[in-house]
């Protein structure tokens, strides 16, 4: 089992290959706008790891994700079930932010994928939540829980068990923070959904 050093060492060369990562068809937009790359924040050692869709233009301009209106939202989900950031870990499927905050296309999902899978065999979180349907998407499917997808408005607030190279572990499913940017009114679902992640504590 990685001790800590050598997972931040593991974290370090994600970092490294990401920034050099030319293939990329965002790696252009990035360098011409002199954005960072998001590669994810937190412990390494978290037991909860949330996954995200793409950075927004806060994040790429500071390199942390869900620093923006999104991670405002995500900070009061946080504190309704009284997790902070520093307990967990953040990250997104895709590590460079799309222009004009765009969805994800496929390409940029199967180039960043990858990093994904390993930062995920690295922490080896025992819960992992994954934020809109981006993100459930492609955690659903790599866990082999294809069958089981649903679109994000009936699989919101649900747990899914999977196993995984080191045990099972559980997914959890919820709509993205960003439902309560586009409207405030949404914040007590989104609340009520994070109650599921209590029973980790
Ligand atoms: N939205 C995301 O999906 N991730 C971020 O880091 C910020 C906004």
């Amino acid at each position: 089992m990685p001790v800590k050093q050598d997972k931040d060492e593991l974290m370090c060369v994600i970092d490294y290959e990401i920034l050099h990562l030319k293939e990329s068809p965002l790696y252009e937009y990035r360098t011409s706008n002199k954005y960072f790359p998001v590669i994810g924040e937190g412990s390494v050692d978290a037991k909860i790891m949330f996954v995200g869709e793409a950075p927004g233009r806060n994040e790429a301009k500071t390199g942390k994700p869900f620093c923006g209106a999104a991670g405002k939202v995500l900070d009061k989900l946080l504190e309704h079930v009284k997790l902070t950031r520093d307990a967990i870990y953040i990250t997104n499927i895709v590590k460079d932010r799309p222009p004009e905050n765009r969805d994800p296309t496929a390409k940029e999902i199967e180039v960043y994928g990858p990093f994904l899978d390993r930062q995920i065999e690295i922490i080896k979180p025992k819960v992992i939540v994954a934020l809109g349907r981006y993100a459930m998407g492609y955690i659903m499917k790599k866990f082999d829980l294809e069958n089981q997808l649903e679109p994000i408005g009936k699989a919101h607030g649900k747990a899914h068990s999977a196993k995984t190279s080191y045990g099972k572990i559980d997914i959890i499913t919820l709509y993205h923070p960003c439902m309560a940017v586009y409207n405030p009114n949404n914040l007590p679902n989104l609340k009520k959904d994070m109650e599921i992640l209590k029973k980790y504590e």
